[in-house]
């Protein structure tokens, strides 16, 4: 019988664990065709998290808890869940019941019987998210697909279940800044996408203020993208050719009026000319700096999805 492991990190969630656990059971349990496991990574909780925690797990021994020794984040506590879990199949949940339980079946059916390595959910409206975050957010996917070439679309978020190949490739990424989102699309693998209406967390707050949103934004960039390392590279040309154009104007100038150039223009030509050079300078720095920064994170060449090697003779 195959094995659902459900990874839930925690960070400060006693007001809604317990609904979280209520219903999360319920739900799967009523996939017969499957036992489960929880794995709740309390990720340095203040308040009574970690108190729930132990009794859910004293009352189900299909529950496990790591409770970390500080808040680490959420891709550690992510990370954390998907190391410990030995499950066919994995799922990340938050628990906070935004990411709804009764997917979890439909979830199962797509990556036990329809051949899907990993079955997503993709989060449709933003009710209960304001606007401001709304319009940052869809903004921040927009970027990121651009400068990564990689499928992050806003709305697709952890929830989503993984067989065990899949959920062995992505602890395969040894990276220490893990962005888990951008790890999934690197990762590849038959992915089944499940809609879902985005709904108010069920107690409790986000952990996500504004300035916490843009460092993740940035850390996404900077873990999947080297292009911001080429800007000194365009600079570099724009101002190569803005000299040029000065120059040469200058020189056309100062061949009609059968006079010398002016010498703030002779200075500033010089000035910019100079300032590209370094730019294209800074820019090979930057090609070297962007290979030593992929070969340091020492990523997977390739993922083998299946074989076919013949029998030995
Ligand atoms: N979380 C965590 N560590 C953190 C922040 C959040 O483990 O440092 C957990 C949190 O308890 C929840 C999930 O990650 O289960 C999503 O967090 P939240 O609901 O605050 O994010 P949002 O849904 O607002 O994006
Ligand atoms: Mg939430």
């Amino acid at each position: 019988m195959n094995k659902i492991s459900i990874i839930v990190p925690c960070y400060n969630e006693e007001e809604s664990l317990s609904q979280f656990y209520l219903e999360t059971k319920k739900a799967v349990a009523s996939i017969s065709e499957a036992t489960h496991e929880f794995l709740f990574i309390d990720d340095g909780s203040r308040d009574h998290t970690l108190d729930i925690l132990k009794l859910i797990c004293c009352k189900d021994p299909n529950c496990r808890y790591f409770s970390f020794s500080r808040n680490f984040g959420k891709e550690a506590a992510m990370y954390a869940g998907l190391k410990h879990a030995n499950g066919d199949f994995c799922v990340i949940m938050d628990a906070d019941l935004q990411h709804p339980p009764k997917l979890l079946a439909d979830m199962y059916h797509a990556v036990s019987k329809e051949g899907y390595d990993c079955c997503a959910g993709k989060r449709i409206g933003r009710e209960g998210d304001g606007a401001v975050r709304s319009f940052l957010s869809r903004s921040f996917y927009s970027v990121i697909q651009k400068l990564t070439h990689m499928n992050m679309s806003d709305g697709a978020g952890d929830f989503r279940m993984m067989n065990r190949t899949m959920t062995d490739a992505i602890l395969q990424m040894q990276e220490y800044n893990r962005y888990t989102k951008g790890i999934f699309s690197f990762v590849g693998f038959e992915t089944k996408w499940l809609e879902f209406e985005n709904v108010e967390r069920a107690a409790g707050n986000t952990k996500w203020n504004l300035k916490s949103l843009f460092a993740y934004a940035f850390d996404g960039i900077l873990s999947f993208s080297t292009a911001p390392l080429k800007l000194p590279g365009i600079l570099g040309v724009l101002l190569f050719l803005v000299a040029c154009c000065l120059g040469i104007s200058s020189l056309a100038g100062s061949l009609v009026s059968h006079q010398a150039a002016d010498n703030l223009t002779l200075i500033l030509t010089v000035v910019i000319f100079l300032s590209s050079l370094q730019m294209m300078m800074v820019f090979i720095l930057g090609e070297y700096l962007s290979k030593d920064y992929l070969e340091n994170k020492k990523r997977p060449i390739y993922i083998i999805r299946e074989s076919y090697q013949g029998k030995l003779p």
